[in-house]
């Protein structure tokens, strides 16, 4: 029963300096948020202890009986969380939800069809070094020159190609996807339609983005960014792909689950079926608003910024670049030199080489969850503004990172934690 500190003070230290990092610091990482307190009780609880390969009621090892019923109660949240027939809570991640969704609905060889990385899709989408890439025969759409999805190009790919999988989702794009309009181009070419939505979920749960739910043959999330909870991953299905799911998440690529993880996420689903969730989303999506506006006044363009596709409707503003004599990387490091933490994203034809980019992610669920409101938000954007303004040099970076500092002070994080 020895505690952290005592038996392993140097991974008790790194702790340590992680939630030290996390409360001085604005957190804006758009795939980030800030776990409940209850959440990580669940998390770090003697649910990690167990094995449990199967299902509810059907599992291959004895004393099943308690994680039997946190993990029904977390597929009972979410599937009314979302109006699902049928769902999975088991998967590790959202990269292996999306293998398992992917694996049950496809063969290898199959094609494919989603967003190219490069236009805001992500790795699992067909990304030449992941395994959907290295698997399935991959063709991928892109985002027009108003920086969005084509859908004319979707339609003409989908009937050229004939996949077998249209993939509706992303990791980096600022507005909502035509659910509809996947569906009908899905149907035409006899293809199943995945939503993956692990970014926005938790603007679907608050009712504040359209729920793929009804439109897709499986909808994959993570449960960590919007939707608040621990880092994991689920599947939603119609009920015709239940069986089909259920192997292949397991025994098809995961062992035991994660039991302590899937109480945690039973928790955070409760957490998302609150008014105070929709209130923060809400927020969270005021944030992001308020951020793209301030970024494309004229004093910021004039130094080459701007904001893609003009402004967002979900929870992050992709930040344009290639105009600025910053790059991407210089804009990331520049930020975190003031205590903002944002990464550095390639732009659609991003003119830089991928490890420097010409652009930025940013994000504001983290910072709705600390309490961020719309005066609070208006002060960050001018913050990060400044930041990327010219003239940036050690007397700027103290002012702004002083007013940073009066931010995370005025909404502590985790207050009761040391
Ligand atoms: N799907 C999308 C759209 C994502 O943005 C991400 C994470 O960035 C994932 C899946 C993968 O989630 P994880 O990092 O939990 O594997």
């Amino acid at each position: 029963n020895t505690p952290l500190h005592e038996l392993d003070p140097d991974v008790a230290a790194a702790v340590d300096a992680e939630l030290r990092r996390q409360q001085s610091t604005l957190e804006m990482i758009a795939s980030e948020n800030f776990a409940p307190v209850a959440v990580m009780e669940a998390q770090g609880s003697v649910l990690t202890n167990k094995y449990a390969e199967g299902y509810p009621g059907r599992r291959y090892y004895g004393g099943c009986e308690h994680v039997d019923v946190a993990e029904q109660i977390a597929i009972d949240r979410i599937k009314d969380l979302f109006g699902a027939e049928y769902a999975n809570v088991q998967p590790h991640s959202g990269a292996s939800a999306n293998q398992a969704a992917l694996f049950a609905i496809a063969q290898p060889g199959d094609t494919i069809l989603g967003l190219d990385l490069a236009h805001g899709g992500h790795l699992t989408h067909g990304m030449r070094l992941n395994f959907s890439g290295k698997q399935f025969n991959v063709v991928a759409y892109h985002v027009d020159d108003a920086g969005l999805v084509d859908m004319a190009e979707v339609e003409r790919l989908a009937k050229e190609h004939r996949p077998k999988v249209i993939i509706a989702g992303w990791s980096a794009y600022p507005r909502q996807l035509d659910f509809a309009e996947f569906r009908r181009i899905a149907d035409e070419v006899e293809a199943y339609l995945w939503v993956d939505m692990a970014h926005f979920a938790g603007l679907v749960a608050a009712g504040l983005h359209p729920n793929p739910v009804a439109y897709a043959d499986v909808v994959t999330s993570t449960t960590h960014k919007t939707l608040g909870g621990p880092r994991g991953g689920i599947i939603l299905a119609k009920k015709e792909f239940a069986k089909k799911l259920n192997s292949s998440v397991f025994p098809g690529f995961q062992g035991g689950p994660l039991e302590h993880v899937i109480a945690a996420k039973a928790v955070s689903f409760k957490v998302a079926a609150s008014e105070e969730f929709k209130e923060r989303q809400q927020r969270t999506l005021d944030g992001a608003r308020i951020l793209a506006e301030r970024l494309v006044r004229d004093d910021v363009t004039a130094h080459g910024v701007s904001v893609l596709s003009g402004g967002t409707d979900v929870h992050l503003v992709l930040v344009d670049l290639r105009d600025s004599e910053l790059d991407g990387q210089q804009a990331e490091d520049r930020l975190h030199e003031v205590g903002i933490t944002v990464n550095r994203n390639a732009v659609p034809n991003d003119p830089r080489p991928p490890m420097v980019t010409s652009g930025l992610r940013i994000g504001t669920p983290a910072l709705a969850t600390r309490g961020f409101d719309a005066g609070d938000f208006t002060e960050v954007a001018d913050i990060i503004a400044e930041t990327l303004k010219p003239g940036f040099d050690e007397a700027k970076a103290e002012a702004l990172k002083a007013r940073v500092t009066a931010l995370a002070d005025k909404h502590p994080l985790y207050p009761g934690l040391k």
